[in-house]
């Protein structure tokens, strides 16, 4: 026979626990998910090379191009490219909602896709189709 202490201890425990655990959880989750985020590598859109030249990076897929030669603002220069790859020139400190900055490219695969009429989605999440 439990004492009424012991029943209201173990009532306790039944009713507050799970609350308490999932109370803990959920700030563990929260915790490990601003860590993900702050040390998630930053989107970009070019990768300086060695050499001085750039590789494009594909805002779809994140193909890079082969090292083209930079433009004035030290950004792969779209008429030194392979054919196929696309720039939205913006200005070169222009940050975007992903944390990228400066011009974004696309790939002839993704460019071909898109003139094809899909929709693709984007590196940061949300999505690009071409205008008809
Ligand atoms: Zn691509």
């Amino acid at each position: 026979m439990q004492t009424l202490k012991q029943v209201a201890k173990a009532h306790r425990f039944a009713v507050m626990q799970p609350a308490a655990v999932q109370a803990r959880n959920d700030e563990r989750l929260a915790l490990a998910a601003a860590i993900d985020q702050a040390n998630a590598p930053a989107l970009v859109n070019h990768t300086p090379q060695r050499n001085g030249r750039s590789r494009a990076i594909c805002q779809c897929c994140s193909k890079q191009s082969l090292p083209a030669a930079v433009d004035s603002d030290g950004e792969p220069d779209l008429w030194r490219m392979a054919r196929g790859w696309s720039q939205a020139p913006l200005p070169a400190d222009y940050r975007h909602s992903d944390g990228s900055v400066g011009s974004t490219y696309t790939c002839p695969a993704c460019n071909a896709r898109l003139h094809r009429g899909e929709t693709l989605q984007l590196r940061a999440g949300n999505a690009m189709r071409e205008v008809q």
